[in-house]
């Protein structure tokens, strides 16, 4: 643990409440075995393989779920989550709209390809990923319409950031930490990772997807 640079409090709590702590872990370690890529890195130091794609990528459409685009697909589990999370909004009178999932590796070069040419390089990358270190590679991965900040202060936005931990969503680049995931702020950008996972990244971890990601690296020895 010490090698992947948590911070000290996290640390201090793990001992404090360990008994808690390792009942919250104990379903995720589950998760992580039957489903190693649920957990997988994608970020500005690791990538994921060029021809990674999950087997079991399903139209969302047919979910119920509202999307940009008829083609808009996630990983079944994402999806079912995806589907109860939205139904559940609906009911409370927010629509919540699928505007980006699964990308390949291929789609990822020209979108990040775009980005370069109209922002140059190093803005690029702080608003785009390269080929390979994208988690909508890893078809767990949404943004919400619209794609911007002003998602934040919408009425969907408030309610996915108040209710996607239940569905297992997880804020991958919350605002405040762009030193830590090296991305801006993405109000609109979620990651499946489960119920289990979800809830323990909210108690253990600070609610910091990163740290819960490289605790589970350094756990399975990776
Ligand atoms: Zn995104």
């Amino acid at each position: 643990m010490d090698t992947i640079g948590l911070p000290m409090e996290l640390r201090d709590r793990f001992e404090s409440e360990r008994a808690r702590f390792l009942a919250l872990l104990e379903p995720v370690l589950a998760d992580l075995a039957a489903d190693p890529m649920r957990f997988a890195r994608a970020d500005k130091l690791v990538a994921l393989p060029e021809d990674y794609e999950a087997a079991d990528l399903v139209l969302l459409k047919p979910l119920g779920i509202a999307v940009s685009r008829d083609d808009h697909r996630l990983r079944a589990g994402a999806a079912a989550a995806l589907a109860a999370m939205a139904r559940a909004a609906t009911a409370e009178g927010h629509t919540l709209v699928a505007a980006s999932t699964y990308r390949s590796y291929a789609y990822q070069e020209t979108v990040y390809a775009r980005w370069v040419r109209e922002l140059g390089q190093e803005r690029a990358d702080r608003v785009s990923a390269r080929p390979g270190r994208s988690q909508h590679q890893l078809g767990t991965v949404l943004d919400f319409a619209p794609i911007d900040n002003a998602f934040a202060t919408t009425g969907a936005g408030l309610w996915v950031a108040a209710n996607a931990a239940r569905f297992g969503f997880s804020l991958s680049y919350p605002r405040g930490l762009e030193s830590l995931t090296g991305y801006d702020w993405e109000s609109w950008h979620w990651r499946w990772l489960g119920v289990p996972a979800a809830t323990l990244q909210r108690e253990c971890f600070g609610d910091v997807q990163h740290w819960l990601i490289l605790f589970l690296e350094a756990w399975t020895g990776d």
